[in-house]
């Protein structure tokens, strides 16, 4: 199946000069959304990355993370914007490019040793993803990988992750 056909362009969204790849018209399609949470989990059983826990980053990272999780026997721990998460929480502060942002996580979500498998739709400049690793790493769990359905690649979002393997299902 081309996941690429499945998924919609739309030019200058959310701002001027930038083509926004949108997911929506994967997930509404029955068999595409099928196809691409079986091969997403086949392509992380295969490089033996099985992980305790997928941690998937708001919002659309929730939407491929949990049915992965799902699929893989692990459990889902969602990343979120500050101030989503009731319990205490860790927090990481990471650069954009204008300004800051910050994720958070809980704290009684993860312990020292868990295996863990960071998960989001797309990777662009890879800051999102980068800080993700980094809260995960500070509680003391290992990164056994990345897993994304898109990858931008003339952005080069892969140089800002720490050295870990990368599965990505579909390429610009
Ligand atoms: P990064 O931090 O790698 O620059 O940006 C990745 C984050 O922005 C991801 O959470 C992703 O959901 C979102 N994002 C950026 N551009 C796009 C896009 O074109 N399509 C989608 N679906 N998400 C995007």
């Amino acid at each position: 199946m081309d996941l690429k056909s499945l998924i919609r362009d739309i030019p200058d969204f959310p701002k001027p000069g930038i083509l926004f790849r949108d997911i929506t018209t994967l997930l509404r399609d029955p068999e595409g959304l099928r196809y691409m949470v079986d091969l997403f989990a086949n392509q992380i059983k295969e490089a033996n990355l099985m992980a305790d826990y997928v941690v998937g980053i708001e919002s659309r990272g929730f939407i491929v993370g949990a049915p992965l999780a799902y699929q893989l026997g692990a459990g889902f721990i969602p990343v979120r914007k500050p101030g989503k998460l009731p319990a205490a929480v860790h927090s990481v502060e990471y650069a954009l490019e204008y300004g800051t942002d910050c994720l958070e996580i809980h704290q009684d979500a993860l312990q020292s040793g868990c295996r863990v498998l960071v998960v989001d739709d797309l990777i662009a400049t890879g800051g999102t993803a980068a800080a993700t690793a980094k809260l995960v790493k500070q509680i003391g769990c290992e990164l056994v990988g990345f897993g994304f359905i898109i990858e931008l690649r003339d952005l080069q979002g892969r140089k800002h992750l720490p050295d870990a393997p990368i599965i990505t299902l579909v390429e610009y």
